[in-house]
């Protein structure tokens, strides 16, 4: 079977389970090769519903919490992305997907930050490979500082679990109207997604389910030694 079609029935099968609604982010899960994201030891495994490793300790989440952050994101052509924790930089891919599509005329960009360097670079070679590099900005860094460069992002997108609901800075750096999707509550078991929309200045959190990451390291993310 090639990975064409490995990756249409992994997306029947989040369709299915009511993981995969919006047709923009269907079309970017068809599109998205996350076997170009892989280490080479884990490529057979690409079209699996499953988190793999990536190294440094670190995962690539599995592809229903991808679909499920995408739709609550609601992404739209055109916004200005944020995401901490670059990882594979698959998840970026598929943000890009939507946000710039190749035929856009209003294409939206992605900026992404990761903290181990090594990743971030074998991030921006697979985004490289698979066409993402003009609408990915890979930044090596600590994320939970936001990027006020280029601030404010119309999503902020943290695939990382945070101590606290939000780091200060990315509720600075959330446009007002904006989306912002974050686990949080502790470094291993009982953390909880949340969905904070931000409006006049004001935060609407809302918890979504369960889930497991890794840690968020940084000024307001877990301490590294921990
Ligand atoms: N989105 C990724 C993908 O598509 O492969 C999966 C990310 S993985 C679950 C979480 C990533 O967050 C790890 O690569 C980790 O190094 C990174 N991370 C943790 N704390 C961070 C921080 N403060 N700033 C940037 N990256 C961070």
């Amino acid at each position: 079977m090639d990975f064409e079609e490995k990756r249409r029935k992994l997306v029947e099968i989040l369709k299915n389970r009511d993981f995969l609604t919006k047709p923009d982010v269907i079309k970017a899960m068809l599109k998205v090769p996350r076997h170009t994201f892989l280490p080479k030891g884990a490529i057979s495994s690409a079209y699996i519903d499953s988190p793999l490793s990536i190294g440094l300790g670190q995962t690539i989440s599995a592809p229903h919490m991808n679909a499920m952050m995408c739709e609550l994101l609601d992404l739209r052509e055109g916004d200005k992305v944020l995401e901490i924790g670059t990882g594979s930089g698959y998840h970026a891919a598929l943000c890009a997907e939507i946000v710039a599509p190749d035929d856009s005329q209003n294409p939206g960009h992605v900026y992404t930050l990761e903290r181990h360097l090594e990743l971030a670079e074998s991030a921006r070679e697979s985004l490289f490979t698979a066409g993402y590099s003009d609408s990915v900005t890979v930044i090596h860094g600590d994320g939970t500082l936001g990027y006020p460069q280029e601030a404010p992002f119309d999503k902020i997108l943290v695939t990382a679990s945070s101590p606290k609901k939000v780091p200060p800075p990315l509720k600075e750096q959330l446009t007002n109207g904006g989306i912002l999707c974050i686990p949080a509550g502790s470094k291993e078991w009982g953390q909880e997604l949340y969905i904070v929309t931000k409006k006049d200045n004001s935060f609407d959190s809302k918890r979504v389910t369960g889930v497991r990451f890794v840690p968020l390291i940084g000024k307001y993310g877990f301490p590294e030694s921990d």
